[in-house]
């Protein structure tokens, strides 16, 4: 068995030799641009619902027409790193936690799951060295994970649990949870695997959407809500566990419908943003087109972005002036 890179990968590299690229490039911000959809179906049903998932519905919230772009226009999208780094991730964990063998599977077998999954599209366009240093991340991810062991008092009972939600004959919510796991008191807990590089707060994890629409879902798949949901970020390896009275399922409801009925108006307009840097239709958005000379609203948008990093790394080095200043001072005796 192959326990290296995958067959039509670069041979593998010292990975000292690979890693420091792979560290400055910067995530896609979570949400839109970086959860996986395991399908893009039609966005109407047979019953006439808006089929929805959490990734449309985010996709919706941060600009319609990237929405209209993707879904209604279905115009392709570039494969990227980031979103084949998790789609990788992702379907080496699901097997590993699918195994029906009694005993826990061993690193090994979760890193050859990661060499059996490893999605080339996203690297395609990469040196050699970048795809090996982000298949050794990957690496280094699974082992960390593999590591950390699991409670005694639970096992998985789903992976990639699908399900579709009707949401009062306007909507359907189509998706999969990740992972769902019964304890010995028989609740049930929901796992939303992350592969961005950090974690998020505990408040941003309580007003998650997405856990909201992964509990209604576990609701209607098992007849009841789950004790907790958790968003396991695998790479820097925190999960984050919030109870289900912490979710706020009503706001999960509105939201579907309020972004379905959008969605049948037709409403698509443009909302600049600073994911714009990250969308694939930027070309033909018209919110960047202009006379030339002339700015655009996106332009000002991306300047404006710009200036306020600018701004964040000057008072960041002013800080640290300060601060060398007041050390020295100190050392002199004198006042800074
Ligand atoms: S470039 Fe920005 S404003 Fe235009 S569709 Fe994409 S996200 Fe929306």
């Amino acid at each position: 068995m192959p326990t290296d890179t995958p067959a039509d990968s670069p041979s593998p590299e010292p990975a000292e030799a690979a890693t420091p690229r792979l560290l400055e490039v910067e995530d896609a911000p979570e949400g839109t641009f970086g959860e996986l959809e395991p399908t893009s179906p039609p966005l109407t049903d047979a019953q006439g619902r808006i089929r929805l998932s959490f990734t449309r519905i985010d996709a919706y919230r941060n600009c319609p027409r990237r929405f209209r772009y993707t879904y209604v226009d279905r115009l392709p999208s570039r494969p990227s790193p980031h979103l084949s780094f998790g789609t990788s991730l992702h379907a080496a964990l699901e097997a590993f936690h699918d195994r029906q063998l009694p005993g826990r599977p061993s690193e090994q077998e979760l890193l050859d799951a990661l060499y059996a999954s490893w999605d080339q599209r996203g690297f395609a366009e990469l040196p050699r060295e970048e795809q090996v240093a982000y298949y050794r991340h990957g690496q280094q991810v699974l082992r960390r994970y593999h590591a950390r062991g699991e409670p005694d008092d639970r096992h998985t009972v789903a992976t990639e649990a699908w399900f579709e939600v009707p949401f009062a004959y306007q909507a359907v919510v189509v998706g999969s949870i990740d992972r769902i796991d019964l304890d010995d008191d028989d609740r049930l807990h929901v796992v939303d695997y992350k592969t961005g590089r950090k974690a998020r707060p505990r408040s941003e994890v309580a007003g998650s959407l997405q856990l909201a629409l992964y509990a209604l879902a576990c609701r209607h798949l098992y007849g009841r809500l789950p004790a907790t949901v958790s968003l396991d970020f695998v790479v820097p390896d925190v999960t984050v566990t919030v109870r289900r009275e912490e979710l706020d399922l009503d706001a999960a409801n509105d939201a579907v419908l309020e972004t379905a009925a959008a969605i049948r108006t037709a409403a698509f307009p443009t909302t600049p943003n600073r994911l714009c840097d990250w969308c694939d239709h930027r070309a033909i958005c018209p919110a960047w087109e202009a006379p030339e000379g002339e700015e655009t609203f996106g332009a000002l948008v991306t300047e404006a972005a710009e200036r306020r990093r600018r701004l964040a790394r000057e008072v960041r080095e002013l800080r640290e002036l300060e601060a060398g200043l007041a050390r020295l001072a100190g050392e002199l005796g004198l006042d800074a």
